[in-house]
């Protein structure tokens, strides 16, 4: 690739990654196709209003933006009104209703207590399983840093049903999203930045991807045979498929949402949890409650239960288990010697990412491919 003239660039998917990614390049010169297979943009950020209501429904589950990157921050901000939201959970677990992340009106309540922070850090570290050394997977993490009754109450039923498996079967590292904390702090996030788009996530997306430079073809598949007509791809879909599932295909969960239609307040959250195994969903969201500045007689909430995706499903969470690794590991190894290809996003590098981590990325990336231009190296 030499710097003298404009590529052809195809970005396969019109999330944040592939958007983000398009403009960049359509901003230094290049011309850029995008395909999605969708009949919209945004990917599962999407955001529409529900004819009936007007409520802004996020069409594939909630989404909250949340960000400790300010590049990041600065990104979003370009391209529509970012409304401060602090995202608030709760949990109905044993026929009663508690706050979540795990806080110490949490604990107090579980347990029937008046601890302070310090109390409760001792009572915990008792509970704790201290025996256990490196924890190897969900059920050892909980049980080391919070004991069995924490864990029985919040954790156990819900992620077995969120991931159909066993907490043994599942990585540490999904407990480690959750944090435990010793003070009546209940925002579920901790980033100096947390807030949901005015007008939808996908009004952002629609702004990033309107440049001159970028065209967008929706309802259409990038296939192999359209990849002779670029100088480069970007793949944000499914990492297997790319390569027509040669190794056999990497597992997700994906997930099934049931409408529940009501005049007034249903829940009074933007999201209720349900902890106990009996309740076959695991939570419910209240769009209108993603969007506190806006007023709606009329509510739309989702109830959402989870399960393993099959063909044509949408593809949400990515099950990275012990099998899933050897197969991503070969396919991970064609990703690194396929040439004229970046592969980006969620689906692109089997991967559960932030949407700030998406954006940040999907920059990287970019830069990734400019530099390689610029350098007439392959990229
Ligand atoms: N989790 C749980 N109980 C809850 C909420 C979360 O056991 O009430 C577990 C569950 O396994 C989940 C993980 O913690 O997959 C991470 O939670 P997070 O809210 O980050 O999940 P997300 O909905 O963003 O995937």
């Amino acid at each position: 690739m030499t710097r003298t003239r404009a590529l052809r660039v195809a970005v396969a998917g019109a999330g944040f990654s592939g958007a983000v990614i398009a403009r960049r390049l359509a901003e230094a010169g290049h011309d850029v196709v995008v395909f999605e297979t969708r009949d919209h943009v945004a990917g599962n950020c999407h955001t529409e209003r529900d004819p009936e209501t007007q409520v802004m429904v996020h069409r594939y589950g909630p989404h909250i933006f949340h960000t400790g990157d300010e590049r990041v921050w600065a990104y979003v901000n370009r391209f529509g009104t970012m409304m401060p939201f602090n995202h608030r959970v709760r949990t109905t677990v044993e026929g009663r209703v508690y706050l979540l992340p795990v806080n110490l009106l949490t604990i107090n309540q579980l347990f029937e207590t008046t601890l302070g922070p310090d109390e409760a850090k001792a009572f915990i570290a008792d509970q704790a399983d201290s025996s256990i050394g490196e924890p190897r997977n969900f059920e050892e993490q909980a049980l080391k840093f919070m004991g069995r009754r924490l864990y029985e109450a919040f954790f156990l039923g819900y992620t077995r049903k969120q991931w159909g498996l066993a907490p043994t079967e599942i990585p540490a590292s999904v407990l480690k999203r959750l944090p435990l904390r010793f003070s009546y702090e209940d925002s579920y996030f901790h980033h100096p930045h947390q807030a949901i788009p005015r007008d939808g996530y996908t009004a952002i997306v629609e702004a990033i991807l309107d440049h001159p430079g970028i065209t967008v073809q929706l309802s259409t598949a990038y296939t192999a045979a359209d990849r002779a007509g670029f100088d480069h791809s970007v793949w944000s879909g499914p990492l297997d498929a790319w390569f027509d599932h040669r190794y056999g295909r990497l597992g997700y969960r994906t997930l099934d949402f049931e409408e529940i239609r009501a005049v007034g307040d249903h829940l009074g959250c933007a999201v209720m949890n349900y902890g106990d195994l009996e309740v076959p969903y695991t939570r419910i969201a209240e769009h209108k409650h993603f969007a506190p500045w806006e007023e709606h007689e009329g509510t739309v909430c989702f109830r959402e239960t989870s399960r393993l995706a099959g063909e044509g499903d949408t593809p949400y969470y990515p099950i990275r288990l012990a099998e899933d690794k050897g197969v991503l590991r070969q396919y991970l190894d064609a990703a690194r010697a396929e040439t004229r290809v970046t592969f980006v996003g969620r689906l692109g590098t089997y991967r559960y990412l932030d949407m700030d981590v998406t954006i940040a990325e999907a920059l990287t990336a970019a830069d990734g491919i400019l530099h390689a231009v610029e350098h007439d190296t392959p990229v």
